[in-house]
């Protein structure tokens, strides 16, 4: 919310911002730097000037100490859950630790053509009938439409 892009320690915060032309705040963890947490959550009065508001830091237990996102590196700050199993600075960087950690294991995936869409199967189980998440929902949609027509 402040140029977050060069900082090397961010806070993790849950926050809002509101989009051009939307009307309504999206909820979304965002990062800001020492100096806006140090100034506390942001005033009412500010929330229209940069379409951003934070309000508290992300997590349940103690402030942590700057910890390094297991996937991208950046140094974050939030507070401990002892829910939380991988320590990553954002969604996005879980998702993508996820993944890679798939890849790592020796998830091949079937090396089936997709069900939904016909592309060969290359990340996931070894079981997987469907290329994507999206391909299954709507191979799940589809079957769900048709009712109980069995395939064979
Ligand atoms: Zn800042
Ligand atoms: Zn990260
Ligand atoms: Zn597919």
């Amino acid at each position: 919310m402040c140029g977050v892009a060069d900082l090397d320690v961010v806070y993790v915060v849950q926050g809002s911002v509101k989009y051009p032309k939307q009307r309504s705040w999206h909820p979304e963890r965002i990062h800001i730097c020492q100096d806006c947490h140090g100034r506390g959550e942001t005033p009412v009065d500010q929330w229209y000037v940069n379409h951003v508001r934070w309000t508290r830091v992300v997590g349940r237990g103690q402030l942590m100490p700057p910890t390094p996102c297991e996937y991208c590196g950046l140094r974050f700050i939030r507070n401990a859950d002892p829910l939380l199993k991988r320590m990553t600075c954002s969604a996005s960087c879980l998702t993508s630790l996820s993944d890679s950690r798939n890849a790592a294991r020796g998830n091949k995936g079937s090396d089936q053509p997709c069900q939904t869409c016909g592309t060969q199967i290359t990340t996931g189980r070894a079981d997987s009938r469907y290329c994507s998440p999206k391909c299954r929902q709507k191979a799940y949609r589809q079957r769900s439409s048709i009712g109980s027509r069995n395939g064979r």
